[in-house]
Formats: C-alpha cells, structure tokens, sequence
C-alpha cells in the first residue's frame, strides 16, 4: 500500500470542488493580501496566492505598502476594507517589519473576514469549539487526516512545536476531536520518550532530521509540517528515507502539508462568504 499523503493532489481536488461551489454564488468571493516591505520569500507567497486564488474565480486584491508605512495607515485601510461587502478575506503577510505591532494590526480585521484564523476573537473561538476561522496550515493538516480517513478519536498525537501559528491551534483542533494530545517544544527534555508513544505525530519545527527513525513506533501517521531550504532543495523535520519503513502514512517535503496551506485560505475566504451572505 502506499503510504504518502500525497497534499499536492488534495489540494488540487480541494479547489476543484471551491471552483464548481464558486459557479453557484450569484457574486465572486474577494480575497485581500496586504504585503508590509519588499521580503522576498513574502513576495513569492503572495503570488502563489493570487494564482490559485484567480484559478478557483476568486477576485484577488494585492495591496503593497512600503516598509516605512504607519501603523494608522494600514488600520485605516483595514477598517476601509472591513465595511466593504465585496471583500471576504483579508490577510496581513507574515512577517511585517519590526516596529509595526502586529496583533494590533491583525486584530483590527472583522473576525469573519480573519481568513488567517488570527484574531484573538477567532483563536477563542476555536479554543471553546465554537465555529470560526481556523489558521490554514493547521486546518491543512486536519483536512490531509479526514480525506485519508485516519481516525483522531482516542488516539494518542504528538505535536511538536508550539508555535501560535501552527502548534497550538492543533493542540485544540485534535482535543476538539478527542484524540489525547501531547505537546512537545525547545525546552521539551528528552522528545523521544514522547515522540515514540504517538499514534499521530505532527512536527513543526523547522530542522532537516530532527525525527529519527528510532524515535517513532510501527504503524505511527507522520504529519512534517518543517519546510527546510537547503542548497536550493526542501526538506522536511523529519527524515523521510528512514522512517518510512515504520511508518503507516507519512507526508512528504514538498508536497504535503505546503500545498494544503493555499487551498484552505482559498476555503476560509468561500467560508466567510457564505456567511456574509446568509447573515444578510
Ligand atoms: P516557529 O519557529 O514559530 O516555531 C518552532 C517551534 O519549534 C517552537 O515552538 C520551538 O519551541 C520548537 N522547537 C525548536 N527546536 C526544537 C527542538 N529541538 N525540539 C522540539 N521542538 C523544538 O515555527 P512555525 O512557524 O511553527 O514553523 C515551523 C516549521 O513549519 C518551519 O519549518 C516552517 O517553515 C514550517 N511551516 C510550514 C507551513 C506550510 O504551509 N507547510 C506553514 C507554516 C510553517
């Protein structure tokens, strides 16, 4: 049997469905990126947004400011975009440069269009299990599990990374679904003795090896959340090669978790729309 989790292909499906949904609206979704400098790596984002965006029928806004931009400025412009009913996602691109306050900024977007799942609105909503937007990588890894049809309940996860973006909302998201959950960071003495008593182990940490074949069970599900660029080529966090003999599912670097990111952003904003036009 094969035992990738192959996101690439998800992904693809995932916005196939978003299209076909998309024909039915009686308006297209708009989606808003706001990009603070000139980071290169953001730069690439945000166009890999836009491209799948515009595919799915999404009318796509890219607003770019110059690093030197106020605080005020990009607020008001929030505000602005906010009260305008053509718009259903608004996302700020991480990172933003130093000296700009970045919960203020992110949590001047209304909650329903946070398509980021980032407000602290959203992030206490998800912790109360209530329905709201949920941060697109994490929401990823989730959706890879439903669509390979691994079971959550009562399941020991692992996760390793506490990150805002990544690590805690899935503590909440894989507690929402009755697995037993573990969480494991820097500071974590001895991450083996956690790793290898995992059913679902989820890694996001950001270090090419750092999952050893040794240090995971038979039959464990291997989520790699790590992107690792090294001489031009990605790794993830965990050493593919080796563990793949123990493992009953594991994604693969690039393609897994990476391409789900865009599409459940693309999912998020049809979310909000379909909100905004039912509560009217
Ligand atoms: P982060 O740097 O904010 O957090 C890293 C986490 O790893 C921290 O919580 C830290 O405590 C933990 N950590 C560091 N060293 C460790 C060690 N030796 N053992 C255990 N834990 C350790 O990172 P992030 O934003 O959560 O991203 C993590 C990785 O996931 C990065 O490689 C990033 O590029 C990738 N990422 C991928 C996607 C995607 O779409 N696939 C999205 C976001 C992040």
């Amino acid at each position: 049997m094969d035992k990738i989790i192959d996101g690439k292909k998800i992904s693809l499906e995932i916005k196939d469905e978003l299209k076909e949904e998309i024909k039915t609206f009686k308006t297209k979704p708009g989606l808003v990126v706001i990009q603070i400098g000139d980071d290169s790596a953001s730069s690439v984002y945000v166009k890999s947004k836009q491209k799948s965006a515009t595919e799915v029928g999404i009318n796509f806004l890219h607003i770019k400011y110059e690093s030197d931009v106020t605080e005020d400025e990009i607020i008001a412009k929030i505000k602005e975009l906010n009260n305008d009913s053509s718009i259903n996602g608004i996302i700020v691109q991480l990172p933003i440069p130093k000296g700009l306050n970045e919960k203020r900024i992110i949590n001047s977007i209304a909650p329903i269009k946070d398509v980021d799942g980032l407000t602290y609105e959203n992030i206490g909503k998800l912790i109360s299990n209530t329905t709201s937007l949920i941060s697109c990588t994490p929401l990823g890894v989730m959706e890879l599990l439903s669509r390979y049809n691994v079971e959550i309940s009562k399941k020991h996860v692992v996760i390793v990374g506490r990150s805002n973006l990544v690590g805690k909302p899935l503590i909440n998201l894989f507690l929402n679904e009755d697995a037993t959950v573990t969480i494991c960071h820097s500071k974590t003495d001895d991450l083996k003795k956690y790793t290898e008593t995992a059913d679902i182990l989820v890694v996001a940490v950001g270090k090419k090896g750092l999952i050893t074949a040794d240090m995971v069970n038979e039959g464990t599900v291997i989520i790699d959340v790590g992107i690792n660029k090294i001489d031009n080529k990605l790794y993830g966090d965990v050493d593919f090669e080796e563990v793949y003999n123990k493992v009953s599912l594991i994604t693969p670097v690039p393609g897994g978790v990476g391409p789900m990111t865009v599409a459940m952003l693309l999912k998020n904003t049809i979310t909000s729309y379909k909100i905004m036009n039912t509560s009217k």
